[in-house]
């Protein structure tokens, strides 16, 4: 089988203020990374506009209804002091959430093997009724409940690698015992969220902290030592990524020095788990990273690592 890559142009027309990290930049970035002859196999797809039946799993009608009433009709407007829209905000969000949801139906159907989604903006630090952190809709949760909700699956795990909490992932989902979320992440780091005494509603959280400086030899023994034997336990059915790439030694953000190769290994390590306990059947989205170039190497090396398993 093959790695589908979900996309769509619009993530170019979501955009921040001058000297905001998260740009259309990004975006270009990534897209040129999968340009690469060693991409060509990549079943390549347009990330529809998501339901918004998916996204009220996940947040109340009002909330959807105020994100709408927020876009401007043109120039920006600031949800809080990180999180901004501008006219062109809502298309990406809502294909961010219909992309992600038809991976999880392509790789649930078999049609292939992994996929990953590359939108912006990101998802992971939407909480249910509160945008934060450049994040509008949480998109692996939502994915994560149409795996449970519309597909059936007993166990869906959503595993995530950004140097920040996934602080809105484990709202949406704490008390969702089906679900299992773990994350790695700098601590101390926005948004403060994080600590390993939260485990959600039934132990279906685990987080795992880890300090400025450490670098890649401590974050191989969390994942490997702590969160990935924690994921063959919970046996999940499908397993979904929240991917950042801002653990980089040359993110601007944050100080946790991984390298390129440190992003390929644990993308492996993911995958290996899922080919143990979920039938290999992965999905990934992209969250942060905000050095262009090492954003570039570790999406591309991230799937490379995808295309690898889907084989
Ligand atoms: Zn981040």
């Amino acid at each position: 089988m093959v790695t589908a890559l979900f996309t769509h142009a619009s993530s170019l027309d979501h955009e921040t203020p001058p000297g905001h990290p998260e740009r259309v930049a990004r975006y270009e970035a990534v897209m040129q990374a999968l340009d690469a002859d060693r991409f060509d196999a990549l079943d390549r797809r347009e990330a529809a506009v998501g339901d918004r039946a998916e996204i009220l799993r996940c947040h109340p009608e009002d909330y959807i209804a105020g994100i709408e009433a927020a876009i401007p009709a043109k120039g920006l407007r600031s949800l809080d002091p990180d999180t901004h829209v501008s006219a062109g905000s809502l298309e990406p969000a809502l294909r961010g959430v219909g992309g992600i949801c038809a991976a999880v139906d392509a790789v649930l159907a078999g049609e292939v093997g992994n996929a990953f989604v590359a939108m912006r903006p990101p998802g992971h630090h939407a909480e249910t009724a509160r945008s934060m952190g450049f994040c509008l809709f949480g998109n692996a949760a939502i994915a994560a409940k149409r795996a449970l909700d519309h597909h059936g699956l007993a166990r869906v795990a959503v595993l995530d690698f950004d140097v920040h909490h996934g602080n809105g992932t484990q709202d949406l989902l704490w008390d969702e015992p089906r679900a299992f979320f773990a994350s790695s992440h700098q601590m101390p780091l926005y948004p403060g969220t994080g600590d390993a005494s939260e485990t959600g509603a039934s132990g279906n959280v685990m987080n795992v902290p880890l300090a400025p400086g450490s670098g890649g030899a401590e974050m191989r023994r969390a994942w490997g030592d702590v969160i990935l034997p924690a994921v063959r336990s919970f046996a999940p059915e499908l397993i979904i990524i929240s991917a950042g790439f801002d653990a980089d030694a040359a993110d601007p953000l944050a100080q946790l020095e991984w390298t390129t190769e440190d992003f390929a290994w644990v993308t492996r390590a993911i995958c290996e788990t899922a080919a143990q306990v979920a039938g290999g059947r992965v999905v990934s989205t992209l969250e942060g990273g905000y050095d262009l170039q090492a954003l570039a190497a570790g999406v591309a090396a991230h799937v490379d690592g995808l295309m690898e398993f889907s084989q």
